[in-house]
This record gives C-alpha cells, structure tokens and sequence, in this order.
C-alpha cells in the first residue's frame, strides 16, 4: 500500500532523514521506534506533504506522491494524527470532527461515519458540544483520532498517539490499536512505548539518527537483545 524508497529530509543545513526506506502492506500494523530527534515525526510528515522531501519516491496505491501537496495526499486516503494532535481549540468536538470530512461530498457517508466515530468513542457523543480546548489529553487523543476517521482513511498514521497520557489512557490506546487491526485497517504507527507498540504490530522498523538500523517482525524485535539493551532500555 505504500512504499518510501531511499528518503532523505532536511531543514535547512539540518539532515534529518537520510536514504530511509519503508514499506507497508495492505492491513499491516507497521511501527517507526526511536529515540527522540531519530527522524520518525520528519518521516511521517514528508509523508503527508507537510515538509519537503529532499531526495527519494514515495508510492501510496500505485499512485507517486513524491511530490503531492498535504491537501491531495489526504484526498487519496493517507490520514495523518499529528504529534500533539493539534485540534482547532476554540471549535466544538463535532465541528473538530467534521474538519476530518472537509474533503469529502458523500453526506449519508458522513453522516453514518460520524455516528460511527460517536459509537466507538462515546466520550465524544457526551461532549460533542464542548470545545477541544476544555477536554482533556485522552479526550482530545480520541477526537484527533475520531477526526482521523472521519476521512475514511486507507492508511492511519498514529504520530505518539500515547504521548502525555496517564498510564490507564495509554492501555486503552493500545487496546483501539489492537481493535483497529483485527479490524483490518492499515496503519503506520510512531511510539516511544516501545515495547507496547511492537505488542500490537506486525513488523517495525527501528531509526537512529535519520537511518534505519534494524527491521523485523515485531515479535523477533521485542526479543532482540541489542534491541531490549538500546530502545527498551532492558537487557
Ligand atoms: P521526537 O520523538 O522527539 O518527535 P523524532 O524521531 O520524531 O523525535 P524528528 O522530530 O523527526 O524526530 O526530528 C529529527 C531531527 O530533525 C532532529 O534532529 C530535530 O531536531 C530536527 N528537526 C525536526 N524538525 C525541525 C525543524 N522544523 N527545523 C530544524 N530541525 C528540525
């Protein structure tokens, strides 16, 4: 479903990415680790347009979107949850929700999605009135998320979706990932909770310093000595 082949991301002077190259399938569970300033965030967003990509090819669907604005990668599907999940503070949950549907014309589809998103998290349907600004982190994780969903995405990025959440919250994040795939969807996921990530995915892909240094299935990684006594900090 989407291949990135040998790419490279700078700001200014600054490489942030260098030759990366990652792919991932249909209905997989794939997770970018790191430690922070590895590259992972730079990545995702080359992904999605949000910076520019100094040398490399990204394919989504058959389609090259190497040089594809923000707006028309997300009209093919690729749905980005930002690091921070950077919500419109002042609108409501619903109006924040709908923000995810802004490319979309199908109002039966947008409307039966939306009851969806309000099913699956019905912390949203109690304050589907209320401003992003007054929820707290977890409420506002599941908006972001809920937001996400409503562009009927074909490939969900999850940027640190446990970020700054209490450890109750973090499970449940856990637990939506694992529903998420036995649901079937496809998703590339960034957590510093590494051992939690690679429980809940398939393969991964481990950075350090802009560079890939080790691939596998998520069950070989999590047994990976260099890898417990490097990113899981266990031995
Ligand atoms: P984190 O977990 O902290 O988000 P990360 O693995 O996602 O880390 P990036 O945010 O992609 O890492 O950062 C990779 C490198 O690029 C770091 O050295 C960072 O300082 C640098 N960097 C990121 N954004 C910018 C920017 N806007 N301008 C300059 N340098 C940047």
């Amino acid at each position: 479903m989407l291949e990135i082949n040998s790419l490279s991301v700078h700001y200014g002077a600054v490489s942030a990415v260098r030759n990366v190259s990652i792919h991932v399938k249909q209905g997989e569970v794939v997770t970018l680790i790191g430690a922070n300033g590895a590259g992972k965030t730079s990545i995702v967003k080359a992904l999605s347009g949000l910076v520019s990509k100094s040398a490399g090819k990204v394919t989504f669907r058959n389609a090259d979107i190497t040089r594809l604005p923000a707006h028309n990668v997300t009209r093919l599907g690729l749905i980005h949850v930002p690091e921070g999940r950077k919500l419109v503070p002042n609108m409501t949950v619903a109006e924040n929700l709908m923000c995810g549907a802004y490319c979309r014309d199908d109002k039966a589809g947008i409307a039966s999605d939306f009851e969806a998103v309000l099913d699956r998290f019905p912390r949203l349907r109690e304050r589907i009135k209320q401003q992003a600004v007054t929820m707290s982190g977890g409420e506002r994780q599941m908006l972001a998320i809920g937001r996400a969903l409503m562009a009927r995405p074909e490939l969900l990025i999850l940027d640190e979706p446990s970020l700054g959440l209490a450890p109750l919250l973090v499970d449940e994040i856990f637990e939506m990932i694992l529903g998420f795939k036995k649901e079937g969807k496809t998703i590339l996921l960034i957590e510093q909770n590494a051992f939690e990530a690679l429980a809940v995915s398939d393969r991964a892909y481990v950075l350090r310093v802009g560079e890939v240094v080790m691939t596998g299935t998520s069950a070989d990684l999590a047994l990976d000595p260099t890898l417990r006594q490097a990113y899981l900090g266990v031995s």
